[in-house]
């Protein structure tokens, strides 16, 4: 991946007006820039915008330019689910019905074809014009059988543990792929414990499992020696806290916070598992989280599909940041969080990123344009999303650059990408 930062130069009011400026030829004047007739410049479209690149320079004619899009939540491998499970003939489904086809597919996967997938899904982004994609990854080992052995070796001593580690071996593919596609991936390394709530992992889900953080930790320190290049980051992850129990979550995220990484986690996106937490812990997914944590910076909560307004409003006052899929979530049927109340607060989303998720379909445009949609049919009314000059397509294209990483690669992901996506879009 090239990587050279791009360098614009807007239009300046001593600029000809674009009507008399000279026709360009087709044929590049210089190999090193390139010049659409509109090119985004983070608060609007400016005319006259070059870009110098490392090569493939050209002249985009009736085209506009964006910089890289950002999937900030996606799980490459589930893209063969796609066209799958859209026939409903023993009644409609739900997402736990989606979910028996994912655990099927995963549990049948080996790890040539997950890697397969994830390539395949990460070139599909790159055509799409998303040039970095935090990769929440919870199918760890290639291995179908190790956890159980594992866990008996922890459990009673018996052989099978340190001769039959948990192999992790997936992890290492996600970063070849990545590399092979020429995407920017913050690996979000998943902590997956539980099957349920206090419900140890059964059949597909062993092959996600962590027994503890302490080994999960182990995990991260190997992953850090694999990664290929400034294109690959790391970041943490847990899956929710139907997977991970509080107290493991607030080790991770202590430790998250002390190595400067972020940390995702999926929250409330279906209405069963907040009654099953309330059932358990007597606090809805948010606010147990909200309970477990001294504060929330660093941490980002995917979905947030029925998350309360006033929950929502007390994460983001301590610091959190949300991820939203549109698609996937109208998909699976989740629902449409409630963006209202927090939003009306703060007129730019700066809190607020996009992912591609299940894969079902890759187009960040399609996404933005749902997120405000949504929005639209929830509220009954349009513009819900615009900011304080009245556009919505500046907060939105903010939404869908927005980095999965840490704060300390903020904005870096979108550079790159734009690099990326300019000069390498015929790779
Ligand atoms: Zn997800």
């Amino acid at each position: 991946m090239p990587s050279q930062p791009p360098q614009h130069q807007a239009a300046g009011p001593d600029a000809p007006p674009r009507a008399e400026r000279p026709e360009r030829p087709e044929s590049p004047e210089s190999p090193e820039i390139i010049e659409a007739d509109w090119t985004w410049i983070g608060d609007g479209f400016a005319p006259g915008v070059q870009l110098r690149v490392a090569s493939d320079a050209r002249r985009l004619r009736r085209q506009a330019l964006l910089p890289g899009l950002v999937s900030a939540h996606s799980h490459a491998f589930q893209r063969a689910l796609r066209g799958l499970g859209e026939r409903f003939p023993a009644g409609a489904g739900s997402f736990w019905s989606w979910r028996e086809a994912m655990y099927e597919l995963a549990e049948g996967l080996d790890g040539a074809g997950f890697e397969r997938l994830c390539l395949r899904t990460f070139r599909e982004m790159r055509a799409a014009g998303i040039t970095a994609v935090g990769e929440f990854h919870y199918f760890h080992h290639e291995s179908r059988d190790r956890h159980e052995r594992h866990e008996r070796h922890e459990r009673t001593g018996a052989p099978g543990g340190p001769g039959a580690p948990l192999d992790y071996a997936l992890d290492a593919r996600v970063l070849r792929a990545a590399a092979a596609a020429g995407i920017r991936i913050v690996l979000l390394e998943t902590y997956y414990r539980t099957g349920g709530f206090d419900q140890p992992p059964a059949g597909a889900q062993r092959r996600f499992a962590s027994p503890s953080p302490a080994v999960f930790w182990e995990q991260m320190d190997r992953l850090a020696g694999c990664l290929a290049g400034p294109a690959q980051t790391l970041g943490a992850a847990v899956h929710s806290l139907r997977a991970a129990p509080p107290e493991d979550l607030a080790a991770i995220y202590e430790e998250s916070r002390r190595r400067g990484l972020t940390l995702h986690m999926h929250v409330e996106e279906q209405r069963l598992e907040i009654a099953d937490c309330l059932a358990y812990y007597g606090r809805r997914p948010m606010q147990l989280a909200l309970a477990s944590l001294p504060a929330a910076d660093g941490l980002t909560a995917v979905h947030c599909t029925h998350t309360a307004p006033e929950d929502m409003e007390r994460f983001l006052e301590a610091g959190g940041t949300v991820c939203v899929c549109p698609l996937t979530e109208a998909n699976l049927g989740d629902g449409l969080p409630d963006l209202a109340l927090p939003y009306r607060r703060r007129d730019r989303l700066n809190w607020l990123s996009i992912g591609t998720d299940s894969n079902a379909r890759i187009s960040l445009l399609e996404e933005m344009r749902w997120l405000e949609y949504g929005q639209r049919l929830r509220g009954e009314s349009r513009g819900i999303l615009r900011d304080g000059g009245g556009a919505v397509a500046a907060n939105l294209l903010r939404a869908a650059g927005a980095s999965p990483g840490s704060s300390a690669d903020r904005g870096s992901s979108a550079i790159a990408g734009s690099t990326a996506r300019v000069s390498g879009g015929g790779r």
